[in-house]
C-alpha cells in the first residue's frame, strides 16, 4: 500500500481529499485515526497503529521530533532520527498518511501563544522537565489542527502524557477521542523506548530494574508496602539514578493517600548511565 507523506498544511488538506476523509464521524465519511509520533519507531508505536487501525478506517501517523517539549540540556540534536526505517513500519502497518513537517514549518520564529498544562504540568514529571508538558500538549493540538483525526492514539508509557492529554480534551472541549495503548516489553521487562538505543551494554543489564521495581510493587496491597518494596528493588541496582518513584492518581497525578480505593499509577523515573528513561503500571487498590 502507498504512504502519503505531507509536510504541510496544503499537503495534509490534499492527502485528506484523496483519502475521502470527512469532517465529522456522523457523516458517513472516511474517518481518521493520529498516531502522534517522534519517530525512531519500534514495536511499541506498532501497536499502536494497530489499536488506530481498529479505531478508524485511516491511519495517520505524525513523525515530528518537538524542539518545544525539550529543555536546553536534553537530547533534542541527538534523539534518533530514522525516517527512512519509519516510512517502512509505516508501510508494512497499512498507515495512509504520514504527516512529517519540518521544525520550521510548525513553529513561527516569533511564535506567542502556547498551550499551558497548568499545576498538573508542574508535578512529578514536570518537576523534573520544566515547561515539557506545556511543548507537549502545545504540538498536540497543533497536529489536531492540521492533521483533523477523529481519534488519537496514545501509549500508556508516557502515562502523565496522557492524562494530560485527556484533561486537555475535556478542558478545551476538543471533538477527538482519546485512546489509550498499553506499554509493550522487551522480555525481560524493559519498557520499549527510542531512548534506549543510547544504553551501553552495562546500562542495559540496569536498566530491567526499572520495571522489576513496578512489578514488585504493584504485588503488594497498601500505597505503603508498594512504594517501600519498589524502592527497596530500585536501592538494589546501584547505577539507577533516581528521580522519582511515586504512586498517583491516574487522572491527577497527586500522590494517593493510605486510604485510597481504585485505580493508581506507580511511576518511576531515573537516570541509566546518561540516559533518562520512565516506567509505569496500574495498580488496583
Ligand atoms: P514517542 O515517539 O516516544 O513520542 O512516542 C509516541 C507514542 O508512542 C506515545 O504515545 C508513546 O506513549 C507511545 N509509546 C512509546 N513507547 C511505547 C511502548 N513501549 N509501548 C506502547 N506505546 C509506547
Amino acid at each position: 500500500m502507498d504512504v502519503i507523506v505531507a509536510g504541510d498544511r496544503a499537503e495534509l488538506v490534499k492527502a485528506r481529499e484523496a483519502l475521502g476523509i470527512g469532517e465529522k464521524i456522523s457523516s458517513g465519511k472516511a474517518t481518521l485515526a493520529l498516531v502522534p509520533t517522534m519517530g525512531a519507531l519500534h514495536e511499541g508505536h506498532r501497536s499502536l497503529l494497530r489499536l488506530a487501525r481498529e479505531k478508524a478506517d485511516h491511519v495517520a501517523v505524525s513523525i515530528f521530533v518537538n524542539p518545544l517539549q525539550f529543555g536546553p540540556t536534553e537530547d533534542f540534536s541527538r534523539y534518533p532520527r530514522t525516517f527512512d526505517a519509519d516510512l517502512e513500519i509505516c508501510a508494512a502497518e497499512g498507515v495512509s498518511l504520514v504527516f512529517a513537517p519540518a521544525a520550521e514549518t510548525m513553529y513561527l520564529p516569533d511564535r506567542q501563544v502556547g498551550v499551558s498544562a497548568g499545576g498538573m504540568g508542574a508535578i512529578v514529571e514536570g518537576a523534573f522537565r520544566p515547561g515539557h508538558l506545556d511543548g507537549v500538549l502545545t504540538v498536540v493540538l497543533k497536529l489536531f489542527n492540521l492533521v483533523q483525526p477523529d481519534v488519537a492514539v496514545f501509549g500508556q508509557k508516557d502515562a502523565q502524557q496522557l492524562a494530560m492529554i485527556r484533561r486537555m480534551a475535556v478542558d478545551l472541549d476538543l471533538p477527538i477521542s482519546i485512546v489509550g495503548a498499553p506499554t509493550i516489553r522487551e522480555a525481560d521487562g524493559l519498557a520499549l523506548s527510542s531512548r534506549n538505543r543510547y544504553l551501553s551494554p552495562n546500562d542495559r543489564r540496569a536498566a530491567p530494574a526499572l520495571s522489576r521495581a513496578l512489578f514488585a510493587g504493584a504485588e503488594q496491597r497498601t500505597p505503603g508496602e508498594i512504594r517501600r518494596t519498589a524502592h527497596a528493588v530500585l536501592e538494589s541496582e546501584p547505577s539507577l539514578d533516581l528521580d522519582y518513584l511515586v504512586l498517583v492518581d491516574p487522572a491527577t497525578f497527586a500522590e494517593v493517600g493510605e486510604d485510597h480505593a481504585g485505580e493508581a499509577i506507580l511511576a518511576v523515573a531515573a537516570k541509566v548511565g546518561s540516559t533518562r528513561l520512565i516506567d509505569n503500571v496500574i495498580v488496583t487498590l
